[in-house]
């Protein structure tokens, strides 16, 4: 992406958006909508529908009147697999605008928005259309007499709730795979990062999906989503975001049709220097890295330090200098390595875990502030805090923010108990030059991925999911297709 192509595309005016609704656009049907303010100026952006029950009604009709009807459902798979790879093809084509509307809708730096965003969302879109014709069912090893065949059915109406932080990418993440499978989806994006999910929606019936296969109910989580997660007539949910929306989601179900419910959580997901690292100016960049790129609203932020005690001084100089040179700036300017946090409610939430833990007496190295002010957006300096304990609110919560707390450690089975010593299991990482103790700490640590001398970067071919209260269920690889199929078995007398 260019500098000017930004600059024009990031002044283009955005009109109020409706629901997507059966290949359509349309108000809500209590014509409420909501605000949509952007995180660069705190200026309002444009609006978005505030749907409700009755709105995610009509959806469910819609998507449930399609499913029944075959035209997707039953299409095969190589039909499946055609309009997917157009979905994919148009999504890269307007990857620009797509990168461009969603940074001024959640704040992320461009230049990660546009990779993790539209570019990822169509190599997920385009993975899991080329499995629609590749991935068979089974023959179960029967008596002569008998033939067991074991069919992959798709489930019916499946029910996608995402966050903010990368809605195409998590969003592609559970859509792709439930199309691809067969699966009617209504998808309700965060109120705060609605706008790029819509735009997909289009796109794909630009592509060829029939009406109805793909619908996008926004609105707010509390209404909208506990609509969609009561439904009665929803199969499943597969639900990114935090742990209590998470609890709330299996109530629902319980209290409905029990629908399954997949879930993928928070976390405090451990980063472990040892002090035979390879490289340590590398380490401290890549985790400087791992954890402030889009102000440390990653799921995966390695937001716990653990770094061994010959190399702790070393180490922790490396790591202030890389986060000193990173500029918090404008998302939409290439020059930024990071943009804004995405919305007022959660600066404010990352300027109180900086205050209790400057209350529980951790020492604050770096950041701590809300800077920018004067732009009217929510800016906050990448923030490192040391001497963390493990009683403390900043080792056990989740913040969603740019706050690092680092701890100190002897032994490797120090590093471990340390590590574990959390509710969380969602990612770690390790960095050693001794094979031996990176194996062993990868099944020591308690996460759905464990990096070894690197952060972040796995791509769509493994799973990504936590252990723990970071949920279960997988999204990417071909694992995630067992959550939107069933399987049938014909039990056939020879
Ligand atoms: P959130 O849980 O507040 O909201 C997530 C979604 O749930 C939004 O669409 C919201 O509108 C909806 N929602 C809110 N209340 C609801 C209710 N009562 N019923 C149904 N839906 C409801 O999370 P967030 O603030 O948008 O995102 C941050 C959280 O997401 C963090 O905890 C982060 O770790 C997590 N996350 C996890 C992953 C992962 O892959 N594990 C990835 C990204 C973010």
């Amino acid at each position: 992406m260019q500098q000017d192509q930004i600059d024009r595309l990031r002044a283009d005016p955005i009109a109020p958006v409706g629901l997507f609704i059966a290949g359509r656009s349309e108000p809500s049907a209590s014509g409420r909508v909501v605000d949509v303010i952007s995180p660069i100026n705190g200026k309002k952006l444009t609006t978005i529908a505030d749907g409700a029950a009755a709105d995610i009604d009509r959806s469910v009709v819609a998507a449930r009147s399609v499913f029944e009807s075959g035209t997707w459902s039953r299409a095969t798979p190589a039909h499946r697999k055609k309009v997917l790879l157009k979905l994919a093809d148009l999504v890269e084509k307007h990857a620009a605008e797509l990168a461009v509307l969603g940074v001024r809708d959640n704040g992320t730096e461009i230049g990660m928005a546009y990779k993790a965003e539209p570019l990822s969302a169509a190599g997920t879109i385009r993975y899991y259309a080329e499995a629609t014709d590749k991935v068979y069912g089974e023959i179960a090893p029967t008596p002569e007499n008998v033939l067991g065949l074991i069919h992959r059915e798709p489930l019916g109406v499946i029910g996608v709730i995402v966050p903010w932080n990368f809605p195409m990418m998590i969003g592609a993440w559970k859509i792709a795979p439930a199309l691809a499978a067969g699966n009617s989806v209504v998808v309700k994006p965060s109120e705060i990062a609605s706008l790029t999910l819509l735009r997909l929606a289009a796109l794909a019936t630009e592509a060829g999906l029939p009406d109805g296969v793909l619908n996008v109910v926004t609105g707010k989580g509390s209404v909208a989503g506990e609509a969609l997660g009561l439904h009665m007539d929803v199969d499943a949910i597969a639900f990114t975001g935090s742990g209590g929306v998470g609890r709330r989601l299996l109530e629902y179900s319980a209290r409905s049709n029990l629908k399954r419910v997949y879930l993928e959580l928070g976390g405090k997901s451990p980063n472990i220097v040892f002090a035979d690292a390879p490289d340590l100016r590398q380490a401290a960049k890549v985790s400087a890295n791992g954890m402030f790129r889009n102000s440390g609203q990653v799921c995966v932020a390695g937001s716990r330090l653990l770094v061994q005690s010959p190399i702790y001084d070393r180490f922790m100089d490396e790591l202030l200098a890389v986060t000193g040179k990173l500029k918090v700036g404008d998302p939409l300017d290439l020059g930024s390595d990071v943009g804004a946090v995405s919305s007022a409610e959660q600066l404010g939430k990352n300027l109180n875990f900086v205050a209790k833990a400057e209350e529980e007496g951790a020492r604050r190295l770096a950041g701590g502030t809300r800077i920018r002010e004067e732009t009217g957006g929510y800016y906050m300096a990448p923030t490192v805090f040391e001497n963390i304990t493990t009683e403390m609110k900043l080792a056990r919560e989740e913040v969603f923010g740019p706050v690092l707390g680092v701890m100190r450690f002897d032994t490797e089975e120090e590093a471990v108990k340390l590590a574990n010593s959390t509710v969380y299991g969602l990612a770690a990482a390790v960095w050693t030059s001794s094979v031996s103790t990176a194996h062993r700490m990868v099944r020591a640590i308690n996460a759905g991925v464990v990096h070894v001398n690197t952060y972040g970067g796995a791509d769509i071919t493994v799973p990504l999911g936590g252990f723990k209260q970071s949920g279960f269920g997988r999204d990417k690889s071909l694992h995630a297709l067992d959550k939107y199929t069933d399987l049938k078995t014909a039990w056939i007398a020879l």
